[in-house]
């Protein structure tokens, strides 16, 4: 076991998890439940789940603040179990800042440094630095109640990136934030990721903002990871229904295949191959389905009527509901004029739809 993890001059650490599980006293199910995770030196790497999925709690353990009940976490290869948080080298940041609130900005980022038992010199130089890099150069003498919540949120960045660590954990760093400064801090984010070079484990709930971000995704469902990808990965080809409708929208219909056919119940659709056995979802995304006026040959075709037009700018929102059953949704950047209650034909490309197994699970 090495005595502290050592600093390194190049990329961030790879992070390695093996069957890392978390049971808390008293409790029925583990809140982490055998999650296999290897977060490469540099990466972004974004754990997104519903709440209660067990994010934090891995996030934790990460940073030495909880406990491992069973399996590992290595840091550059070295087992990191019985090394206090201090000693792991590796920045935090919280949803609720977690400032002093006595304490003026450069105080507050000064705090890991003066633990540290740096020089006053150096301490000015590395604090200046920090401010600068989250544009808050000026703002060093305020106390945290003079500053904005964004602005708040950028001391921490700072505070956590001072002491120069191997990784950066952020656990729902922008969840107090409005939608705008929400974004405008993703955009911070991802500029710290790029100029730092380390690596970033970032824990949200927003599908949004981990698509926005991420290198890969790892997507948490009752303790466990039930996908790890690249966004786009995610996105195109889910391996679950969980996963597919978590990220993004997207239409489902249900059944099982038979001679090449997803027989839903109400109507026969064709599939990509090839097809699991048992129950199945097929997932069509809604900039995948167009209103037209006539079937094209290969391709799927619903009568259905409109339920529902919402403009969003560049593109609307048509809602649908299927003759025979189910609702659907269809992004439609086309602008032709459909109105409630009008009668359409939605169609799509076989290939363009997933075929994924049905779960018996209720989706969040
Ligand atoms: P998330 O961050 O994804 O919302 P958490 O990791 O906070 O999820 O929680 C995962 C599960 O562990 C939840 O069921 C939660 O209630 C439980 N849990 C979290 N912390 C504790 C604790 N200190 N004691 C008991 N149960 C906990
Ligand atoms: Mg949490």
């Amino acid at each position: 076991m090495p005595d502290a993890v050592s600093d390194a001059s190049d990329a961030g650490a790879r992070i390695v998890m093996e069957g890392l599980t978390k049971r808390f006293p008293g409790a029925d199910v583990p809140a982490v439940d055998g999650v296999d995770l290897d977060i490469q030196g540099g990466e972004f790497m974004t754990l997104l789940g519903p709440s209660g999925s067990g994010k934090t709690t891995t996030l934790n353990m990460i940073a030495g603040f909880e406990a491992v009940s069973s399996g590992r976490i290595a840091l550059d290869g070295a087992d990191i179990a019985r090394l206090p948080a201090y000693r792991r080298n590796l920045g935090m940041v919280f949803q609720n800042y977690a400032l002093f609130p006595h304490l003026s900005a450069a105080e507050n980022v000064a705090f890991p440094l003066r633990q540290r038992g740096l020089g006053k010199a150096e301490i000015a130089r590395r604090v200046a630095d920090a401010l600068e890099l989250v544009h808050l150069g000026g703002h060093g003498e305020r106390l945290p109640s003079q500053l904005s919540g964004g602005q708040q949120q950028r001391v921490a960045l700072a505070r956590a990136v001072v002491f120069e660590p191997r990784a950066l954990l952020l656990d729902e760093p922008l969840g107090a934030l409005d939608k705008k400064l929400r974004e405008s801090l993703q955009l911070e984010i991802a500029r710290l990721h790029r100029e730092l070079g380390i690596t970033f484990v970032f824990v949200t709930h927003d599908q949004d903002e981990a698509l926005a971000l991420s290198d890969r995704i790892a997507v948490f469902r009752d303790g466990r990871i039930e996908q790890a990808g690249t966004p786009a990965e995610l996105y195109e080809t889910p391996a679950s229904r969980f996963v597919a409708t978590f990220l993004g929208d997207s239409n489902v219909f249900t059944g099982r295949v038979r001679d090449g056919l997803l027989d839903t119940g109400w109507c026969g659709l064709r599939v990509p191959a090839p097809a699991p056995g048992g129950p199945v979802a097929l997932v069509v995304r809604p900039e995948h389905l167009r209103l037209a006026a006539s079937e094209r040959a290969g391709e799927n075709v619903l009568s259905a009527t409109v339920t529902d037009v919402v403009y969003q700018g560049a593109f609307r929102r048509v809602l649908v509901r299927f003759d025979g059953g189910g609702a659907g949704q269809v992004r439609d950047a086309a602008g032709a004029s459909v109105a409630v209650g009008e009668r359409v034909e939605v169609t799509w490309a076989t290939d363009a739809g997933v075929l994924v197994p049905d779960e018996q699970r209720p989706v969040a």
